[in-house]
């Protein structure tokens, strides 16, 4: 999932199509891959991070945008099995890293796929009922509502990407967890941020990238929210149910 998520995001923000029959190349002698140059994990350390054909060296990133995504899918199979919950987990998780992605490479949050989790998950309450659908409808209220007034009041900073994304996660985890999960994503970016700026690595003008802790936010919701829930009598609703 996640090589393939990969191929999504530096194909679209080159402006070229990931569907249909365009093979992966290397990068430097334009050799089209073969299979065992792309099975995930496995050729990159087989062959030493390097093109068999030319020696050049792949991005390291490509081994750990690899690795981020088992992490994702063990993590969340571990926590919930087989589930409604596992399967809303999956979209869930795969659209965020593919939105950070596309944040990371580019800076830019893609409305479209900002929307599909959030509206893929939406789908999926119709199975948990009339509570399920509300409870995922306020989710995405609050979440859009949220950076859309963050958004109003500062002017800049923020954009209607990264609120149509919040407002999926917010679909997705139903307005309990959405707010855990927006408030660890606001903590963690906020952290990270004052030790790059204490540590000098960025000044105050630089911009940095907000759905990959939005989205750290969101996984930290999918895995420990109900818990967290927990400690304040407070059940998250469907499908999070232990
Ligand atoms: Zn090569």
């Amino acid at each position: 999932m996640a090589s393939f998520i990969n191929v999504v995001a530096l194909r679209t923000i080159h402006g070229r199509s990931w569907w249909g029959a365009e093979r992966s190349r290397c990068e430097e002698c334009r050799q089209v891959l073969r299979l065992p140059d792309l099975i995930p994990l496995f050729s990159y350390l087989w062959l030493g991070g390097r093109c068999r054909y030319c020696g050049n060296p792949f991005s390291a990133g490509y081994f750990m945008v690899e690795v981020a995504g088992a992490c994702i899918g063990a993590a969340i199979a571990w926590k919930w099995g087989l589930s409604w919950a596992s399967c809303a987990g999956f979209v869930l998780g795969y659209g965020l890293l593919l939105n950070s992605l596309t944040d990371i490479y580019s800076g830019y949050v893609y409305d479209f796929y900002a929307w599909i989790p959030g509206a893929t998950v939406f789908l999926m309450r119709f199975a948990g009922g009339t509570e399920a659908l509300l409870d995922g409808l306020a989710g995405a209220a609050l979440g859009f509502g949220f950076i859309a007034a963050v958004i109003l009041v500062s002017k800049g900073g923020m954009g209607w990407g990264d609120a149509g994304l919040t407002g999926g996660m917010g679909a997705a985890l139903g307005w309990k967890l959405a707010i855990v999960g927006i408030y660890f994503g606001l903590m963690i970016g906020g952290l990270t941020a004052l030790v790059l700026l204490l540590s000098k690595r960025v000044t105050r003008k630089q911009a940095l990238p907000l759905v990959p802790f939005l989205a750290l936010g969101g996984m930290v919701a999918l895995l420990a929210g109900p818990v967290v829930l927990g400690y304040f009598g407070i059940e998250a609703g469907w499908p999070w149910v232990q």
